[in-house]
């Protein structure tokens, strides 16, 4: 069986207690690797580590970084197809999923913060007749990154590209769920020569690894991505030690249709923001509103597009959906299928847990499920279930459609189709929510600020944002005589 190690000090080791988890490839329900079941001994080892390297990394130019950096992104795209079938098999996501979504971006993320680096400048200005300020904005130090299950290596290289780009060392946690990956990328940057304790991966449980990398005293920023209750827990354990927290949660998105929307464009592109990644997408639509006028056109091609939906072994070409990424998440989404038709629901298709015969029998698929007839505040609507699961309700008017819309606790993303521009306009204004799109789903510019309101998140990533929350602002103000 398949050992993972952690990634200290420029070294794969083993975890201080010897202990490992069983790692499972969910479209199979077997186990296939051992992760470490690391604690506080190698959270300490690893935060020597990157102590030690970051006079080092810190006073390398830019430049020298930049070079760093652009090998390993180069190295990550060398192995695209063999990290794209390790995902596959550590989330049950499509293979062709990760080969042309999960795998590039990591590439992408690396080519990104190496290069904007670079570009980073920081401001100027003049105390007219007396003074001159300059700001520096320097490293932060030893920083903690803290990745979940859905994207592992995009979200994992989201948070430890910039860290680096910035003159930080680091140590990062993938999720115990999902750890393959980036236990393959510290293979990766052994072979590119990263120098020794810049970035250290400690693999384990969230209640072990990552509480000990909020808890460290050395460790000065913690950016996190995860669910809310854990941000929470993240939040209240970071705020006596004044930690700078960047924090990534969950979502409910709202997908608002009006009438004179482009149909086929706006049908085919709410298919995918439902069900690609089985739902598993914190930007995914899960609550469809529709205007009255269209609203039995809409559902019923909907209901048809996403019954014909291939359910699948991942490693197939032509899957669409694979299997959710574990056993709990499975029976946690099927309660929220019986919760819905408690509440009142109908389920116009999907419902229950699909069963593959062969390789997959055992594994941990649903079926993709649309359901009808709810309110927009029972719980089905207000809370994240992380699944193949999208609700559908008509609306009259834009105040009643943006009133279902804000009504959750959560501000992530949402998507607005309508050939109306001033209607798009005034719906992106009056939405409670960090991104939204009109007319369009994932259509991402790495330079735009990235993050949620409500109880999605605090602060933002994406572009120079990330790089700013990576270092520390210190103003030089230099008094000048006749100035
Ligand atoms: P999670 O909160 O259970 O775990 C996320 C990470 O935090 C894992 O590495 C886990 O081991 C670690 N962790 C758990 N408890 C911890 C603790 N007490 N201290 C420190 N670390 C701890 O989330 P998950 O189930 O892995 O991911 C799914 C959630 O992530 C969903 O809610 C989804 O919406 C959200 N998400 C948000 C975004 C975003 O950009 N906003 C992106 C992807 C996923």
């Amino acid at each position: 069986m398949e050992k993972i190690f952690n990634y200290i000090g420029g070294k794969l080791v083993e975890p201080i207690s010897g202990q490992y988890l069983d790692n499972y490839d969910p479209a199979t329900g077997k186990i296939y690797s051992l992760t470490p079941d690391s604690d506080e001994r190698d959270v300490e080892k690893a935060v020597e580590a990157a102590s030690k390297a970051f006079p080092y990394w810190s006073k390398l130019s830019p430049e020298k970084r930049c070079e760093k950096l652009l090998k390993i992104a180069d190295l990550v795209n060398q192995n695209l197809e063999i990290l794209a079938e390790a995902e596959s098999i550590d989330t049950g996501k499509p293979k062709s999923l990760a080969s042309q979504v999960d795998i590039p971006r990591a590439v992408l993320n690396f080519r990104f913060y190496a290069t904007a680096i670079i570009h980073f400048s920081s401001e100027f200005y003049e105390t007219t007749g007396q003074a001159i300020n300059y700001t520096l904005r320097q490293p932060i130090g030893v920083v903690g990154c803290i990745s979940p299950w859905n994207l592992p290596l995009y979200l994992f290289t989201w948070k430890i590209a910039p860290a680096l780009a910035a003159g930080n060392c680091v140590v990062a946690k993938p999720s115990e769920i999902t750890p393959m990956t980036a236990f393959m990328l510290s293979k990766l940057c052994i072979e590119a020569e990263m120098p020794e304790g810049v970035l250290n991966v400690v693999h384990g449980l969230g209640q072990k690894v990552g509480a000990h990398i909020v808890k460290h005293p050395q460790i000065r920023a913690i950016s996190f991505t995860g669910g809310t209750q854990t941000g929470k827990w993240i939040a209240a354990q970071a705020a006596p030690l004044f930690k700078k927290l960047s924090l990534e949660l969950g979502g409910k998105n709202p997908s608002i249709i009006f009438s004179d929307c482009e149909y086929e464009k706006t049908l085919e592109t709410n298919v995918r923001s439902s069900f690609m990644n089985q739902g598993e997408i914190c930007l995914c639509s899960s609550r469809i509103f529709i205007e009255k006028p269209i609203y039995e056109r809409f559902r019923n091609d909907f209901v048809q597009r996403v019954k014909s939906l291939r359910v699948g072994d991942p490693l197939e070409k032509e899957t669409e959906l694979g299997a959710v990424v574990s056993e709990t998440h499975m029976n946690k989404i099927l309660s929220y299928i019986s919760l819905a038709r408690e509440e009142g629901g109908e389920i116009l298709t999907g419902g229950k847990r699909s069963i593959l015969s062969g390789r997959c029998q055992n594994g941990y698929f649903i079926e993709p499920t649309v359901i009808e007839g709810l309110s927009f505040d029972c719980r089905t609507n207000q809370e994240e279930i992380f699944g193949p699961v999208v609700t559908i309700q008509p609306f009259e008017t834009e105040e009643e459609v943006l009133n279902y819309a804000n009504s959750v606790s959560y501000g992530l993303s949402a998507t607005v189709w309508t050939e109306n521009l001033s209607r798009a306009h005034r719906v992106a204004s009056r939405l409670e929510s960090g991104i939204v799109w009109v007319n369009s789903w994932l259509l991402r510019d790495l330079r735009t600020p990235f993050g949620g309101v409500k109880n999605s998140g605090l602060g933002r990533e994406g572009g120079f944002e990330a790089l700013r929350f990576f270092t520390e602002e210190k103003n030089v103000c230099i008094k000048i005589d006749n100035l």
